[in-house]
């Protein structure tokens, strides 16, 4: 059989399980994931090999309306993995009511093959699964309708063998020891801001970002310097706790999953800055990444 090889992009409302299901995927954490809308905030490539096959699937943040300078950098990423793929995932969560239809008018332009795949079949009874499927039944460009749960890996085979039937032939376009575009500092401050995301509450986990001041690799240690960085003084308060005691235990728990994360020993030094509304501020976006 011929080597096929594409790019899949997942698209979604905020929290539908996108990075849940290229995790699923790679069978690796890659891309972080918490209960928190906006958790993710770049494009994300997760290669998956097999014998025949390279899937190059991009993991994007959850469409929104943008209210910040940010969001417009994060909608521009959704825009791209839209436009490039040979194949959209546009995920749905089968627990909510109605499913946002503009992310579909939006896909409808690009003339893509579009897989509609309806998450969290776990958590919804027959008659939510087919009130959920229901808006997409009839509607022109769907390729396909496809019920799973990607926390559960329930169906996730098959829709593995669905996305394969819509690959071009064509050989892989990385390396097969390439799990994916980004590297391991961005991982590791991934990590850092998820446990964020997790710890915190109200607006720090959206105010926070995480820059990585220094890697060293050693032989039996990874020695790393975090800045994370918040909007405003009070919010530098909050991050470090009384007596330091919240950035402490941000510290523990971001090391513990960095550690499994590069299979080593970790030193993780954290320290707090503040850019005044980071958010709304183009250069620093560009040096954050955005
Ligand atoms: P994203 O914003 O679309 O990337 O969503 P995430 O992958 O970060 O997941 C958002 C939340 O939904 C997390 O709390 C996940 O654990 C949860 N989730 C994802 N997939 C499933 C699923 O199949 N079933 C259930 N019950 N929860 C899920
Ligand atoms: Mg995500």
């Amino acid at each position: 059989m011929a080597f096929k090889s594409g790019f899949v992009s997942i698209l979604g409302e905020p929290n539908v399980g996108k990075s849940t299901l290229l995790n699923a995927f790679l069978g690796q954490k890659l891309s972080i994931i918490t209960p928190k809308a906006q958790t993710t905030r770049h494009r994300i490539l997760g290669i998956m090999n097999g014998d025949d096959f390279q899937i190059v699937f991009s993991d994007t943040p959850g469409v929104i309306k943008p209210h910040y300078k940010l969001h417009e950098s994060m909608m521009k990423a959704v825009e791209s993995a839209r436009e490039d793929a040979d194949l959209i995932l546009l995920m749905i969560d089968s627990t909510l009511p109605a499913p946002d239809l503009s992310i579909y008018e939006q896909i409808k332009e690009n003339n893509i093959p579009v897989i509609v795949v309806i998450n969290k079949c776990d958590q919804s009874d027959k008659a939510r699964m087919e009130a959920a499927i229901q808006p997409f039944r009839d509607l022109p460009g769907i390729s396909e309708i496809v019920e799973i749960s990607a926390l559960h890996c329930i169906n996730t085979v098959f829709l593995l063998g669905r996305i394969l039937e819509f690959l071009p032939e064509h050989p892989a376009y990385y390396p097969e020891d390439e799990l994916s575009d980004k590297n391991i500092r961005f991982f590791v401050s991934e990590i850092i801001r998820e446990k964020i995301m997790l710890l915190y509450h109200q607006e720090i986990p959206y105010s926070a970002e995480v820059f990585m001041e220094e890697y060293k690799e050693e032989e039996t240690i990874d020695r790393i310097k975090a800045i994370i960085f918040v909007s405003r003084e009070s919010q530098k308060a909050i991050l470090i706790g009384h007596q330091g005691k919240a950035i402490k235990t941000l510290g523990t728990e971001a090391r513990k999953d960095i550690e499994e994360f590069v299979g080593k020993h970790v030193f993780l030094e954290l320290s707090v800055k503040i850019s005044k509304d980071w958010r709304d501020n183009e250069l620093q976006l560009k040096r954050f990444g955005y």
